[in-house]
């Protein structure tokens, strides 16, 4: 059987990003508006010698709706559940924001072993938000861009040491 790869984070960090550059077509939809409609997506991957499926969480949200974290937690608590490894994606920019921890936190209580992306860490910006995200206690984080394509060897290096 294949290794299941879940992408988790809050909305806007850049998961359906990563998703899209592992997956190498844009099947996941990104999106800066935090509206509009949540969808899981699957891909199967194949990087380097590693092949893995790979699941997007926690899409673009239905804007204004009260269900909206119940729902994203339900979603991402059933792709933890499903995976093999975690990547725990966090935007070195923003910083660790209390949004993210939630979703850190279900991480956590799940287990399961964890790669934890710092991206938007183009070009070195964001170097104090990817240190800032160690307090999340996921481990030490890879410092990416998921636009760029910077810090795919480390996280190659990574998944090749977990999967
Ligand atoms: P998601 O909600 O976590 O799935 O985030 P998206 O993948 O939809 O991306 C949210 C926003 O962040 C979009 O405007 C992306 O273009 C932007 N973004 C994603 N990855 C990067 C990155 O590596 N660097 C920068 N600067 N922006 C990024
Ligand atoms: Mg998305």
């Amino acid at each position: 059987d294949m290794p299941t790869v879940a992408i988790v984070g809050r909305p806007n960090v850049g998961k359906s990003t990563l998703f899209n550059r592992l997956v190498g077509k844009k099947l996941a939809l990104v999106d800066d508006r935090p509206g509009v409609t949540r969808d899981r997506r699957e891909g199967d991957v194949q990087f380097g010698g590693l092949t893995f499926r790979v699941i997007d969480t926690a899409g673009l949200e239905e804007a204004d709706s009260d269900s909206l974290l119940g729902r994203m937690r339900a979603q991402t608590e059933a792709a933890i559940l499903e995976a093999d490894v975690v990547l725990f994606v966090i935007d070195a920019r923003a910083g660790v924001l209390p949004a993210d921890k939630p979703f850190a936190e279900l991480v956590r209580r799940a287990g399961c072993p964890v790669i934890l992306i710092a991206n938007k860490a183009e070009g070195g910006a964001g170097m104090s938000g990817a240190y800032e995200a160690f307090s999340l206690g996921l481990g030490d984080p890879i410092p990416f861009s998921a636009e760029h394509g910077e810090g795919v060897g480390e996280l190659h290096s990574a998944l090749q040491a977990t999967l």
